[in-house]
């Protein structure tokens, strides 16, 4: 007979059940029984694991059924309806064809006998086991079972039921193989039992599981709960002690009487609104800026003019005649006793010491010290603040130093006041102009703040590069005094005296670790720097006492001598070639003398002829006015060719290229007109230039030469550059006597006022 091996699952007679059948074997089995409408013989595997069972694999034990429906699934699964008919008992198992058939004895009906009192008894116990339980369990429709219980007592009857149970397959095989129906009944009884006691204690447990469940949700809920009571509790305590503590310091505050009462009103205002509202915020921030401001503390202010100088003296080296106006100053500060006098106002390149100059001032003098930096600043709400309306508004910078000063009396530094630009947002000046307005000052009105603030103690003083990029009114309040760039000597002695002795001390060293011999000092100034004042100077220190201090705990060594092999390993190869000019005398080359706002620079002006027709170009990223002055200059000599012994219609076969090296900085400035012109001479006439010249002056259409600025500035860079000669306008003359006394004694200066005189000089 057709034989199919079950997995997890056993058939009994009279009952009617669907399976599925998905291994191909015995799908094929079933559709070929199906063909020739023969029952089928289903028998349970021991074990459900193995897909191809042999006959040791099988129980002996099984079920022949009748097929009812086949019903064709996707993927190859075939679903069938089958009815029990009887249990028959496997002989033998074979697969043939792929096809599985076995030989099996089909056992007798058993006769049920009623008039067997046990019997009666156990479906009478059954019967009323199962109306109790099977309700309970839930285990299959009640209507069901109740229906199955209405019928018959029989052996359908029972096996259905078993059905209804769903044992365990191994448990429900036990009952297939019982010997007798009663023996089945009884068996099954037990199992019911064994089932409802697991079934209690698993509902037992599931019970207390649900409980703990319950339990632990609740009580964390109830912590929340308790959490955000708590909370509200804390909250508006902590408002409170707050508003308690923001009272106190109100009142430690020394604001004046109006300022209080407003921060007393706002204090009210904060007590009332919603910490969640963003108002909150905004009041508790604005209050917090009105106690943190200085309204009536100040430092005691001694001045002791000698006590200053010898402060100034200390940490500057040099700078006698600025040291000197900022101690007459002082004076006259000291006795008026007020500060109602213009502010001081230190005009220099970056790095002379403008900074530090004013952090001697104020310590000094016993004042606290702000800095307060300018430079870009072009909307007026930055130095007088945004009003409150604005998200995140804050007060301006002035406020702002105020704050971080914490006394009324600082040293106020507007550092780069050059560098304020004005444009559509409001021009920043005129509030700077109410700032240092000694009149004005005592009433300043920021706009975040709102109430006014007193002024007139503090001691501002302004740090300018460029005296010219100020706007006239400010400047006309100040006071100016001018630094100028460093010499050589100077920048040795700042070195030796200053930047050396404060590195040693911030790299971790002490004086005895580290030795910087002279000429090593001079040849960071000569060849690692080029700068108007000393900040990279004192950068190039302290990159060498950094590398000291980690030779030293490299190697373990007592101290390290600085020597110009170690400059090398330490700073790398020389940036800058001390001698800037040319090495050689070149045909259209000259010498120029720049002064820019970071101090003079010397520039080198080239000229070529090419073959052309007579054009003029000019490249080197030249402003406005050096451009114009190279046509000045060209029309200048094209107008004196004669005196220069150049055909006229030599200018008619070349074009003429005008070139400033280093075309990447912008250069500009009328002083630029001799040097144009003395290399334009010099490419048209093939004379060389004397390589050893530098010259600056202006130059007119006639050849006239006008007098140029800054000619210390100047001369210190040609120093530097080791110029020997230089040419300058007549009406210059006056000013030599700025040039510093080292720079004057080793450069030959002549003075012209035409250029005429100029060319003789310069060419060879
Ligand atoms: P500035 O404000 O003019 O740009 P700084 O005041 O910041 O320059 O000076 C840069 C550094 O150079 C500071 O460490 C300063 O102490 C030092 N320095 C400048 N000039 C001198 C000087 N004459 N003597 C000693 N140190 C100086």
């Amino acid at each position: 007979m057709s034989t199919i091996p079950l997995r997890g699952l056993v058939i009994f007679p009279g009952v009617t059940v669907s399976l599925d059948l998905q291994r191909s074997k015995t799908v094929k089995t079933m559709n070929n029984a199906l063909e020739k409408g023969d029952n089928v013989f289903f028998v349970t595997q021991r074990d459900y694991t193995i897909e191809e069972p042999q006959v040791e694999d099988l129980y002996d034990i099984g079920t022949v059924a009748r097929v009812k429906q086949v019903l064709k699934l996707p993927q190859g699964i075939t679903r069938v309806f089958i009815e029990g008919i009887a249990r028959a008992e496997l002989h033998e198992f074979l697969e043939r064809d792929e096809e599985y058939t076995g030989l099996i004895s089909v056992d007798e009906a058993e006769e049920m006998n009623f008039e067997d009192p046990k019997l009666s008894a156990l479906f009478r116990m059954l019967n009323e086991q199962v109306e109790d339980v099977f309700p309970i369990m839930q285990k299959t429709s009640p209507d069901m079972v109740n229906q199955l219980l209405a019928t018959n007592d029989s052996e359908v009857k029972l096996n259905q039921l078993i059905e209804f149970l769903l044992l365990p397959f191994e448990k429900a095989q036990v009952l297939l193989e019982a010997e007798t129906i009663t023996e089945r009944l009884e068996q099954f009884l037990a199992e019911l039992n064994n089932e409802f006691e697991f079934y209690k204690i698993r509902e037992e447990i599931e019970n207390e599981v649900r409980k703990n469940l319950d339990k632990h949700q609740k009580d964390h809920i109830l912590r929340e709960e308790m959490r955000v009571i708590q909370k509200k509790i804390d909250g508006d305590e902590d408002r409170k002690s707050e508003v308690e503590e923001l009272k106190e310091k109100i009142e430690a505050a020394g604001m004046p009487e109006k300022v209080e009462a407003t921060a007393r009103k706002e204090l009210k205002r904060y007590e009332k609104t919603s910490s969640s509202s963003p108002e909150h915020a905004v009041i508790r921030n604005y209050i917090g800026w009105l106690i943190d401001l200085p309204w009536n503390k100040e430092s005691k202010v001694n001045i002791n003019i000698l006590k200053v100088k010898k402060s100034l003296d200390k940490d500057h080296f040099g700078l006698e005649k600025v040291k000197d106006a900022i101690l007459d100053y002082l004076a006259v500060q000291k006795m008026k006793g007020s500060m109602k006098s213009p502010i001081i106002c230190l005009v220099g390149p970056p790095g002379v010491g403008k900074t530090s100059l004013a952090k001697s001032i104020a310590t000094s003098t016993g004042r606290e010290f702000v800095r307060v930096s300018l430079g870009g600043v072009r909307d007026e709400a930055e130095i007088r603040g945004h009003r409150r309306t604005y998200v995140g508004a804050m007060p301006g910078r002035i406020i702002q130093g105020m704050k971080r000063a914490g006394t009324t009396n600082p040293v106020f530094l507007l550092d780069e006041i050059d560098k304020m630009s004005n444009d559509f947002r409001g021009d920043p000046s005129s509030a700077m102009l109410e700032v240092l307005d000694p009149e004005q000052n005592c009433t300043f009105s920021d706009h975040y703040i709102e109430e006014t603030y007193d002024l007139s103690n503090v001691m501002f003083i302004a740090t300018a590069n460029n005296l010219g990029s100020i706007p006239g009114p400010l400047r006309d309040r100040m006071e100016v005094i001018q630094l100028s760039s460093y010499t050589e000597i100077e920048k040795l002695n700042i070195a030796k005296n200053h930047l050396l002795k404060k590195q040693i001390g911030e790299q971790g060293l002490t004086k005895e670790q580290i030795t910087v011999k002279p000429d090593t000092l001079k040849r960071i100034v000569r060849n690692y720097t080029r700068e108007a004042g000393v900040r990279s100077l004192e950068r190039q220190i302290g990159k060498v006492c950094r590398k000291v201090t980690r030779e030293i705990l490299e190697t373990e060594a007592e101290a390290v001598v600085v020597d110009k092999n170690k400059l090398v390993a330490y700073l790398g190869q020389p940036a800058y070639e001390y001698e800037t000019s040319g090495k050689k005398d070149l045909i259209g080359v000259a010498n120029g003398l720049a002064y820019t706002t970071v101090g003079g620079d010397t520039l080198q002006i080239e000229v070529a002829l090419t073959p052309g027709k007579g054009k003029l170009q000019l490249t080197g990223k030249l402003g406005d006015v050096m451009k114009e002055s190279a046509q000045t200059a060209m029309t200048y000599i094209k107008s004196n060719l004669k005196e220069l012994n150049v055909e006229p219609k030599k200018l008619d076969e070349v074009d003429i290229h005008i070139h400033v090296p280093e075309g990447a900085v912008p250069k500009d400035g009328p002083s630029a007109g001799i040097t144009i012109a003395t290399a334009l001479a010099s490419a048209l006439t093939e004379r060389k230039v004397r390589k050893e010249i530098g010259m600056t002056g202006e130059i007119t259409l006639r050849g006239r030469v006008l007098p140029i600025g800054g000619l210390k500035e100047k001369s210190i860079s040609a120093h530097r550059a080791g110029l020997k000669v230089i040419i300058c306008p007549e009406n210059n003359k006056k000013d030599l006597e700025d040039v510093p006394e080292t720079v004057r004694k080793d450069l030959e200066f002549i003075f012209v006022s035409e250029a005429s005189d100029v060319l003789k000089k310069a060419l060879i």
